[in-house]
């Protein structure tokens, strides 16, 4: 019997709005495929300001009740619980009220995916998976390597071999099953595709973007802790570094349950950063459309937000445009050299891929897009340390 949580209603289907339960649907909607999302009847949850102050800063299950599954069933490493680093630095450099860090490099495996890979690992064991499987661009790979270690399931993750050795070593450190696609993430997710089919492994359990209807939910924790570390005040931008868009649609849904739950008024606007060598979530966005057009070309060295169809584009696309928010491209030199900016104005350590979102941020001060009465809130998906070799490499070009 899979234990869900009180205010727990169901996943419902984006696209038809069926709803199943836990055990029924593992995947995409098994009526037409659309992506499925955890709804909580948020009247059963009495949260309020003072009773959150009162508990330990902890772990991301802290928020249980808004969560699919009770904290005490949870596979978890004591993720989520990060820092929101003020950085005065920055805000002074680029003209703005506030610049605040939200730092999910203090994660278990050094990135934000730990959040997804709790929720989406906790249901594979709830439902009885003996297997999980993946395709993932790098971060997402090693989290779920972790996470089914932690649950003692099989493990099974495709990464393309432009994937940082960080991932592909850690996979393989923590027990798990690694095929080392050539190319791309489109690659590996072909290779996955064809590895279900040929060998029809139904019991294998996916834990993907956006087909687990758990990682985006997960995800939405982020924005829990932001909003209370800000006292409840909501930050005018949040802005993300956006590949397939599973963090920003999951703070957006959070933003959503705490307005109305009452604990804020206003949704803070969502914006996607993304790298001009694969934008296809800004280029739709700047058309005017409700979904991307495939990058033809992806070619950026921000690895974690190469993803050149993302198949949730409309979900993100709502989200930006309901809260107010926007989505900026800045060329791969520029990303760096805001990584290179952050490190040294500030101490802060920014994976190359987040630092799309620094770059993003100080082009729409530049622009007057944002300006000295915003708070920005940008998001640092990975450690710093984890793309090291990029960040350094981009010094030696400069001759140094
Ligand atoms: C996965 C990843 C992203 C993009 O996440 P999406 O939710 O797919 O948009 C951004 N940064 C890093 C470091 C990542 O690993
Ligand atoms: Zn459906």
């Amino acid at each position: 019997m899979v234990a869900t949580t009180a205010a727990f209603d169901g996943l419902a289907c984006v696209d038809c709005d069926e709803r199943f339960s836990v055990a029924e649907a593992t995947g995409r909607c098994p009526a037409c495929g659309g992506i499925l999302d955890p709804q909580y009847d948020l009247s059963a949850v009495g949260l309020t300001r003072e009773e959150l102050a009162g508990r330990p800063f902890d772990t991301m299950w802290r928020y249980e009740e808004l969560l699919p599954f009770p904290r005490e069933r949870a596979v978890t490493l004591d993720e989520g619980a990060t820092p929101l680093v003020e950085c005065p630095e920055l805000a002074e450099a680029w003209g703005l009220g506030r610049v605040l860090i939200k730092d999910e490099g203090r994660n278990p495996t050094g990135s934000f995916k730990d959040r997804g890979a709790t929720a989406a690992v906790t249901a594979a064991r709830e439902v009885g998976a003996s297997d999980v499987v993946l395709a993932s661009a790098g971060n997402a790979g090693q989290a779920a390597a972790a996470y089914a270690a932690r649950a003692d399931l099989d493990c099974h993750v495709f990464l393309p071999s432009r994937a940082d050795f960080v991932n592909k070593a850690m996979v393989n450190v923590h027990g798990a099953d690694l095929t080392v696609v050539g190319g791309r993430i489109g690659d590996a997710g072909a290779a996955m595709e064809d590895a279900l089919d040929e060998h029809e492994h139904e019991d294998w359990h996916p834990v993907q973007t956006f087909v687990t209807p758990y990682r985006h939910d997960g995800k939405k924790t982020m924005l829990y802790e932001t909003v209370e570390a800000m006292e409840f005040e909501v930050p005018d931008a949040v802005v993300y570094p956006t590949g397939g868009g599973v963090g920003l649609v999951g703070m957006h849904k959070g933003a959503t349950e705490l307005r109305e739950l009452g604990l804020i008024d206003e949704l803070p606007s969502m914006v996607v950063a993304q790298s001009e060598d694969c934008a296809p979530i800004v280029s739709a966005y700047e058309a005017g459309r409700d979904r991307h057009e495939p990058w033809a070309t992806p070619d950026t060295v921000c690895g974690g937000i190469e993803i050149p169809d993302p198949g949730a584009s409309p979900l993100v696309l709502d989200a930006v445009r309901e809260s107010g928010g926007t989505a900026v491209a800045t060329g791969d030199d520029a990303i760096l050299d805001a990584g290179v900016e952050v490190a040294r104005a500030t101490g802060a350590e920014m994976g190359a891929t987040c630092a799309a979102a620094a770059s993003g941020a100080r082009r729409l001060a530049a622009e007057d897009e944002l300006g000295e009465d915003d708070t920005v809130v940008l998001l640092n998906t990975a450690a710093g340390s984890k793309s090291a070799d990029l960040l350094r490499s981009h010094l030696m070009g400069q001759g140094t």
